[in-house]
């Protein structure tokens, strides 16, 4: 059974003592799945009830199955079928990874019942989804752009939902997807159960909350905007420049045996891909730009072994869910406290353990310092930056931001790296010390 329970005191009960029918359990032992977890536990007889719910949960907890397995439930009993171009559930979702997953699970889990589910989302022809769509559904998982664009041409109807998921509230937030989603929600019949989740509450996402839920009960499973505890977190200061150099590193080392590094941008992305292929490390790029297919074919890849590093925006990144992920490598700080949170939860999936390690340079202090202050919590700062142990001490003691350090002697010109060279493979002349580069070296000369 996979670790969902570790260092918890928690004392699961069946799936079964929940009052789910003996179809799903049965498709849940085939899953391997033995006791439900602390979401699924204290959602599911909530949802098997028909009431409001609103979870406060990240990804990784097994949330989706704590909405899929009362929604199944409720089908089966029903026994009624969609008429055309409807849905009896739609579950609204931000990315297209995560409408594949969520209706990979309903699939999985409504294994031995009949159950019919289409998914929608955009970046592919729609001409599937439509006729897919023609006959009806039982489910529907889309995404809100494309789901809109195919209400608007008059090939999906809302007037037939009976319950509505809207599924990582907070992020649909951040992609700015919030006023589509306003905008179907006002398509759906007043009429109809609802099932919101959300990893964060932020402001916004609370109002969303109150204007959407009836009546509700709220479960959690971890504080708002807390780090997953199991995730080991380091920073790892370093010259902008040397980013590559450094992550090339860490590829490197034995132990990072799948790891997603996190870009800010797709453009950085791309060219973070090229330059690992030029030093014979191979990765894919994962991001909005990339067709279906090849963001598919990526995954695929990453999770038959293939590739070793997925460098990924934090939009294309959402939902992936690939067990046995061993490092999150931020290359980029994100400006978002929040992406921090979301980015280190795709390690340390079903009860693993998975290590987060964070580049910093001095323009991203801020974005630390953010970081920390909403996840509650300091990052160890790696043992080998001493350096910059010191000017995160500065920050942590005085909460100022030390000055960007001045371009001085041994630092690069911009322009000339970072990828000009290959980064070297023979030890280097501190004594084999990791994650010192050139950076830290030239950062000393700055301190001195
Ligand atoms: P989620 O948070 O829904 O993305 O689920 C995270 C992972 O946990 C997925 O890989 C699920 O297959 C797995 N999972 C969900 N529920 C259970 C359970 N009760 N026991 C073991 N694994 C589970």
């Amino acid at each position: 059974m996979r670790r969902l329970f570790e260092d918890s005191r928690y004392m699961p009960t069946t799936f079964s003592e929940l009052g789910l029918i003996a179809p799903l359990c049965r498709a849940l032992t085939d899953e391997g799945y033995t006791h439900p977890t602390p979401i699924q536990d204290k959602a599911i007889p909530v949802l098997l009830q028909g009431g409001d719910l609103l979870g406060i949960a990240q990804t990784g907890t097994g949330k989706t199955a704590a909405f899929a397995l009362p929604i199944l439930q409720w089908l089966d009993e029903a026994e009624g079928s969609a008429s055309q171009r409807s849905a009896s559930v739609l579950v609204l979702t931000p990315t297209r990874e995560l409408a594949i997953q969520i209706a990979d699970s309903f699939k999985t889990y409504g294994r031995h019942t009949k159950l019919s589910c289409v998914t929608i989302f955009g970046g592919v022809n729609q001409n599937p989804q439509v006729s897919k769509m023609r006959r009806g559904c039982d489910v529907l998982v889309a995404t809100p752009g494309r789901l809109l664009d195919l209400m608007q041409q008059g090939h999906v109807r809302l007037g037939g939902v009976e319950t509505f998921v809207l599924d990582e509230a907070d992020r649909m937030l951040d992609m700015g997807f919030i006023h589509d989603v306003k905008k179907i929600i006002a398509k759906l019949p007043a009429d109809r159960q609802n099932v919101m989740f959300s990893a964060t509450m932020p402001g916004e996402v609370a109002k969303l909350a109150g204007s959407i839920l009836k009546k509700h009960q709220r479960v959690e499973v971890t504080p708002p905007a807390t780090t997953v505890e199991r995730v080991e977190q380091k920073i790892l200061f370093v010259d902008k420049g040397d980013k590559l150099e450094l992550l090339y590193d860490l590829l490197t080392e034995k132990d990072v045996t799948r790891a997603i590094v996190f870009a800010r941008t797709k453009h950085g992305a791309n060219k973070i891909s090229d330059q690992l292929g030029k030093f014979g490390v191979t990765s894919d790029a994962i991001h909005g730009n990339k067709s279906q297919a090849a963001r598919q074919r990526a995954l695929k890849d990453f999770r038959d072994g293939k590739v070793r590093a997925l460098i990924a925006t934090d939009i294309a990144a959402r939902g992936i869910d690939i067990d046995d992920i061993s490092h999150i490598i931020n290359y980029d700080l994100p400006n978002e406290p929040e992406s921090y949170v979301h980015r280190i939860g795709r390690t340390a999936r079903a009860g693993a353990t998975g290590k987060a390690l964070s580049f910093c340079c001095s323009e991203e202090l801020a974005y630390l310092r953010d970081i920390e202050r909403v996840t509650r919590s300091k990052i160890e700062i790696d043992g080998d930056h001493k350096f910059h142990a010191e000017a995160v001490a500065l920050l942590h003691e005085s909460g100022n931001i030390p000055k960007p350090p001045k371009q001085g002697r041994g630092q690069r010109p911009s322009g000339q790296r970072p990828g000009g060279k290959r980064p070297s493979h023979k030890p280097r002349s501190n004594g084999g010390q990791k994650h010192r580069g050139r950076g830290a070296r030239a950062q000393q000369q700055h301190a001195s």
